[in-house]
């Protein structure tokens, strides 16, 4: 039996935002209202979230999910209930199985990352989780702030933006990213990133970005490079199909693309 591991690091953004960190590397956000709270994502599984967030709140709990990739999706096995966008939903089924939980951590090489995180930790025996839908329109009530849906599909068909409406705090998942990437399947491809990327920054104004990955919100600057690099993939795309990488002569942002699959 594995014992579930609960030293993800905690970070109090204020506003009632906390950052949970699985591991160096997927975020989840706990937004807490007068009356309830939102969990947006839930890690890759191995972290026992529950446990950790009973020491942050004693408020019930909504989980919401920006898309359906192992390391935003796994940890569903360890809720009763969860909401994600139609568009991911038999992917979000599927990538929170062991098997892809391990697959993901297998292609981060967690095995040797500082936490020491094995392969074996991925198969924790799933409760079933019982998974509704919400789509672009939506708002969950937490009492005093509200969490609002935007459909904002380019990393995954069904990729959401999730805002709240005390801060204007964005919550984008992997759609926008210091690293964007547009090959897995599923994707929307560039065009409806574009377009996606626009809304996130018009939905922002001046309040922050917070993407699925990194200790730091998402600089706008950051998105306009990347909607111009995801521009010139348009305009002019490569002779070759299969993955292309644009990056400019910053270390970041950069953008993963499928040739021809726009
Ligand atoms: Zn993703
Ligand atoms: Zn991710």
């Amino acid at each position: 039996m594995i014992k579930s591991r609960t030293d993800a690091e905690v970070f109090p953004l204020g506003d009632g935002i906390t950052r949970i960190n699985e591991y160096d590397f997927a975020n989840c956000f706990l937004v807490e209202g007068e009356e309830s709270a939102c969990l947006i994502d839930t890690g890759d599984g191995i972290c026992d979230l529950p446990a950790i967030l009973s020491k942050l709140t004693d408020k019930k709990i909504t989980v919401l999910i920006t898309h359906a990739h192992a390391d935003h999706v796994g940890g569903i096995c360890r809720f009763d209930e969860a909401f994600v966008h139609p568009l991911d939903l038999k992917r979000a089924n599927k990538y929170a199985k062991g098997i892809w939980r391990a697959y993901f951590l297998f292609c981060h090489r967690y095995k040797k990352n500082k936490h020491g995180v094995s392969y074996r930790e991925a198969f924790i025996k799933p409760r079933r989780c019982v998974l509704k839908t919400m789509k672009e329109g939506d708002a969950f009530d937490l009492g005093g702030r509200k969490i609002e849906v935007y459909l904002t599909p380019g990393h995954s068909a069904g990729s959401v933006t999730l805002r709240d409406t005390l801060t204007g705090t964005l919550f984008t998942g992997d759609n926008v990213n210091p690293m964007v990437t547009l090959q897995y399947p599923g994707s929307a491809g560039l065009k409806a990133w574009i377009e996606s990327a626009e809304k996130t920054l018009s939905l922002a104004g001046q309040a922050p970005i917070w993407g699925g990955h990194g200790g730091e919100a998402i600089e706008p600057r950051m998105i306009r490079t990347a909607i111009g690099f995801a521009e010139k993939l348009l305009k002019d795309p490569p002779k070759r199909r299969g993955v292309v990488t644009v990056q400019g002569e910053e270390k970041y942002p950069k953008l993963v693309a499928r040739a021809r699959r726009s």
